[in-house]
């Protein structure tokens, strides 16, 4: 069915296939989140988000965080709030307990409205939503202590790579697929490879390890694209070192997270191109 084609009901009669149309239309060029989803996604997703930035924000080799700092109360599913709420405080002592109030929220909020503005076809969009619940929280805990869990970055690469796979089985044409693979391995060798030669200057093996799915989801949708989300990533990162500098926040040996940059620019690739 054409998604544009034009409006064939009578004057006054809304015909329902318009009407599937229209949001169709919606959707593919995104006027806006679509405010339920947006809602439940906020209600249902930003706890376990919350909960995974949470459990890893911990220096490397120290056992995963599993309850308030402050007063040691246990955090976790079962009983949510107020701890996993957008205050993010604990329910016993009320210290503040993961990332600030409102970031992980509004962090869902624009993912959703992406999601929204990338819009169909639903194989890669899906991948997409996949990639950003595990590739928020990794971002959060890179942030905060300078690491990409495994745990959040290789659950990310292989679902992102699982469900392209499956949406181009769906097309039956390999071609986007084997395009990703090629794309999110030769980044991850990249990065690993600044990693070999330049030691704690170069990226690091986290880095690498979240190239695997950023390449695939930006080679998906082709070479250019990749090559873009790049280039946005090392720029954004150059302007922020730049300001820092200026500002005597930063000095030149300071070393940036690079997770946020590489989830920015792959979400303004994406924005751009598609
Ligand atoms: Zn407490």
């Amino acid at each position: 069915m054409a998604l544009t084609g034009p409006p064939t009901s009578a004057p006054g009669q809304p015909d329902p296939t318009d009407r599937r149309e229209s949001r169709a239309r919606s959707v593919r060029r995104g006027p806006g989140p679509d405010r339920l989803s947006a809602g439940l996604a906020i209600v249902a997703v930003s706890p376990l988000l919350r909960l995974a930035a949470l459990r890893h924000a911990v220096p490397s080799g120290t056992a995963n965080r599993t309850g308030c700092d402050a007063c040691g109360a246990a955090i976790g599913l079962p009983r949510p709030w107020p701890a996993l709420g957008p205050a993010g405080r604990c329910g016993r002592c009320g210290a503040r307990v993961g990332p600030p109030a409102g970031t992980v929220e509004l962090t869902v909020l624009g993912a959703v409205v992406l999601l929204v503005l990338v819009g169909p076809p639903v194989g890669p969009l899906s991948a997409l939503a996949w990639w950003l619940g595990w590739t928020i929280p990794a971002v959060i805990v890179d942030l905060a202590v300078h690491r990409l869990p495994d745990r959040l970055t290789l659950p990310a690469a292989t679902g992102t790579w699982l469900l392209l796979g499956l949406a181009a089985l769906g097309d039956a044409t390999p071609g986007p697929w084997l395009r990703a693979v090629a794309a999110g391995t030769v980044l991850a060798l990249l990065f690993a490879t600044s990693t070999l030669l330049l030691g704690r200057r170069g990226f690091g093996l986290g880095d690498a390890k979240l190239a695997l799915s950023v390449g695939a989801l930006l080679g998906w949708y082709g070479w250019p694209v990749l090559l873009l989300g790049m280039l946005l990533a090392f720029a954004l990162s150059a302007l922020v070192s730049v300001g820092l500098l200026a500002a005597r926040r930063a000095r030149w040996s300071t070393h940036l997270p690079f997770g946020p940059f590489l989830l920015l620019g792959t979400t303004a690739a994406l924005l751009l191109t598609t």
